[in-house]
């Protein structure tokens, strides 16, 4: 997926201000928002998100959002709002043609997907309406905008040039698509790790819905040099993912003292990042990424399935002291790993995703900040706090 280091001329180091984010009040663009709002006091954010079962107007409470405009007190004269919310569908053409324009948006950053892999093997087709048929909107709509509004172009003029001719670096929009590790398949237990160069071998609903988005992305950039950007991402974990996730079930049903599900023997091995790190991650692509390059980002965190949960139990147990006794040797007589239940597996379970994130860390200079350890203590302190 990476494109050839030689047709890019140069670029500067990109400064995003007025960002359409589709997806945003879901899992990591809710968690988007709230970084780039805090981080940045002078950006502002379209948040276009259509509220389907996985989005929530609850990730979008107390945001760090207030600029002063003036005398101080919340109102048309006081404290304004960097963020605004639309509730909308990323395949209604209308509506991001009039968003595009209206807020004059330099940046889009597309996290907008059907991500559940379960639900893409039992109800597989409006994975490829939102994450196929909702990019190529979203592209075409950009598309026109780029081109009529920012005199976006090739250089040397607007159309078709051959593949060699080198791109303008465009420093005045990007178009950032959020993608998975889960494109480039399943590895065994020695393969390396997922580089931007490995081959794509989607093998889910979810994971084929995201490659197709992934390639029309590339295709913009190749075709008519739109400045985007991709990047693969491994699993994320931290505050508001959705109850249906594996870290989020873990810690309720360890609450509930109900049985916490675990495919086949729990084997399974992902690479697990803390969602801000994601967030950063993205950030520092934007802003120093290369147009038409993708960039893998992961926590270099390997973990089996079975020993997440069993991790993540021994904090429940060290939170949670009121649900276990203690025996004579001063040993707690039970463990919230106890309620594990293995489960029928999921049908063509990938075996194992490994990120290999160095052309982050080379190129970009970018890192996680939190180490597993710290992440997990915050996710599961977060959780607790907000039951
Ligand atoms: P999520 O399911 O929590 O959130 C998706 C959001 O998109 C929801 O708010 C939903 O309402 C919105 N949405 C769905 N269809 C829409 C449509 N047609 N129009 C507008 N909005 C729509 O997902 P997430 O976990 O936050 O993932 C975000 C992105 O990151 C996805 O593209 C996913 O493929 C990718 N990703 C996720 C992970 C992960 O571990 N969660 C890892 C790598 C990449």
């Amino acid at each position: 997926m990476a494109s050839p280091k030689s047709l890019i001329t140069s670029h500067a180091e990109y400064t995003p201000h007025n960002i359409l984010v589709t997806g945003g009040a879901g899992f990591i663009g809710c968690n988007y928002v709230r970084y780039m709002l805090a981080t940045y006091p002078d950006v502002r954010i379209i948040n276009l998100d259509l509220l389907t079962y996985a989005g929530s107007m609850d990730n979008l409470k107390d945001l760090p959002d207030k600029v002063n405009a003036g005398n101080g007190r919340e109102g048309a004269l006081g404290y304004e709002s960097r963020h605004t919310f639309v509730q909308g569908d990323i395949c209604d053409r209308a509506l991001i043609d009039s968003l595009l324009r209206e807020h004059q948006i330099d940046t889009i950053v597309h996290f907008a997907a059907e991500s559940h892999v379960d639900n893409s093997i039992s109800g597989p087709e409006v994975f490829v309406k939102t994450n196929v048929l909702g990019t190529f909107t979203l592209l075409e709509s950009t598309r026109q905008y780029w081109l009529n509004e920012l005199g976006g172009k090739r250089q040397g003029e607007g159309g078709h040039l051959p593949h060699s001719s080198p791109l303008t670096p465009d420093t005045s929009f990007r178009f950032h698509h959020i993608s998975t590790d889960e494109v480039y398949g399943t590895l065994s237990d020695t393969d390396p790790a997922f580089s931007e160069t490995t081959a794509y071998a989607p093998n889910s609903p979810y994971s084929a819905s995201k490659a197709g988005s992934d390639h029309l992305v590339r295709a913009y950039f190749h075709t008519y040099g739109m400045p985007v950007t991709t990047t693969n991402c491994s699993n994320n974990y931290g505050p508001y993912q959705h109850s249906e996730k594996l870290i989020p079930t873990i810690i309720r049903n360890c609450v509930n003292n109900s049985p916490i599900p675990v495919y086949g023997d729990g084997s399974n091995i992902r690479d697990w990042l803390y969602v801000e790190d994601h967030c950063s991650g993205i950030d520092a692509v934007i802003r120093k990424g290369t147009p038409g390059e993708v960039y893998n980002i992961g926590g270099i965190n390997e973990w089996s399935n079975i020993n997440i949960v069993r991790h993540i139990c021994g904090l429940m147990d060290e939170y949670m002291t009121d649900v276990r006794r203690e025996t004579e040797d001063g040993k707690p007589d039970t463990s919230h790993s106890d309620l594990i239940s293995f489960v029928t597996d999921r049908p063509g379970h990938d075996w194992r995703y490994a990120i290999d994130a160095s052309k982050m860390d080379q190129e970009l200079n970018w890192g996680p900040a939190e180490t597993f350890e710290t992440g997990i203590r915050k996710t599961v302190e977060w959780y607790l706090k907000r039951r």
